[in-house]
């Protein structure tokens, strides 16, 4: 018996990428049963499956060729893009269409009494940040260096301990960064969601259902703008 091949699709299990993308899923007609312990999500009415993880696996499945595509941000793309670059791991990947969610930037902040005059002020300090290979590429185009600590959540709080002198930190609205004394002095990567498969050509039957799959997604796109 043979069974027909399925398109894999990552999307994140939960956050604030994963409800927008099942919205659109959805909304492109796809009827799938996300139950919370299947971590591998069947489409019924299509040959697609979806795999539920963490944001930050998704680059590296799709360039892997885990799975065929994945919906992340594109802050998580870059960084995992440029990290697997000097591991000299599979780095490359074809961005298929941007998505209009999850829109935020990638920020340097400092504590609200720093005297901010322009990027050389910035030059020797230490920033807490989960995207050290953003932060360094930011430092290297612009001829300053920079220490990083690595932190995964919370680094608001770390100028605040003594643990830096400013982050590097996703920003939508800026309320979180006022909560704690903190002001946005440079925006260093503006990012939104988007759609992502791995460069290798996909096996005939595969690309079928994506030639189905994408014009619905631009047409919810196009729609909700
Ligand atoms: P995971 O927990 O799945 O490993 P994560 O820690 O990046 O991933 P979230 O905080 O849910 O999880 O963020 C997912 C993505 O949402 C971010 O990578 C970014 O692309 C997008 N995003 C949009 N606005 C914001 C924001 N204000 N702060 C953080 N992320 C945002």
């Amino acid at each position: 018996m043979t069974t027909e091949p399925r398109l894999r699709i990552a999307m994140q299990k939960s956050g604030r990428l994963s409800e927008d993308t099942q919205k659109l899923l959805k909304r492109c007609g796809l009827k799938l049963n996300v139950s919370d312990r299947r971590l591998l999500a069947h489409v019924s009415n299509m040959p697609i499956d979806i795999m539920r993880v963490r944001s930050s696996d998704i680059p590296g499945l799709v360039m892997d060729g885990v799975c065929d595509l994945g919906i992340v941000g594109d802050n998580t793309l870059e960084e995992a893009a440029l990290e697997r670059q000097l591991m000299e791991q599979s780095h490359s990947y074809v961005k298929t269409t941007g998505l209009n969610f999850g829109g935020c930037r990638l920020s340097i902040a400092m504590p609200e009494e720093f005297n901010y005059q322009g990027i050389k002020s910035l030059d020797g300090l230490r920033f807490a940040t989960t995207y050290p290979q953003l932060l360094n590429r930011f430092a290297r185009n612009n001829g300053i260096n920079v220490e990083f600590c690595l932190l995964k959540g919370s680094v608001e709080v770390a100028p605040r301990v003594g643990l830096s002198d400013g982050i590097c930190d996703l920003v939508s609205t800026g309320a979180t960064l006022e909560a704690n004394g903190l002001k946005e002095v440079e925006v260093i990567f503006k990012s939104t969601a988007s759609l992502i498969q791995n460069p290798a050509v996909l096996e005939p039957s595969k690309q079928k259902i994506l030639d189905t799959l994408l014009p619905r997604i631009q047409g919810v796109m196009k729609a909700k703008e």
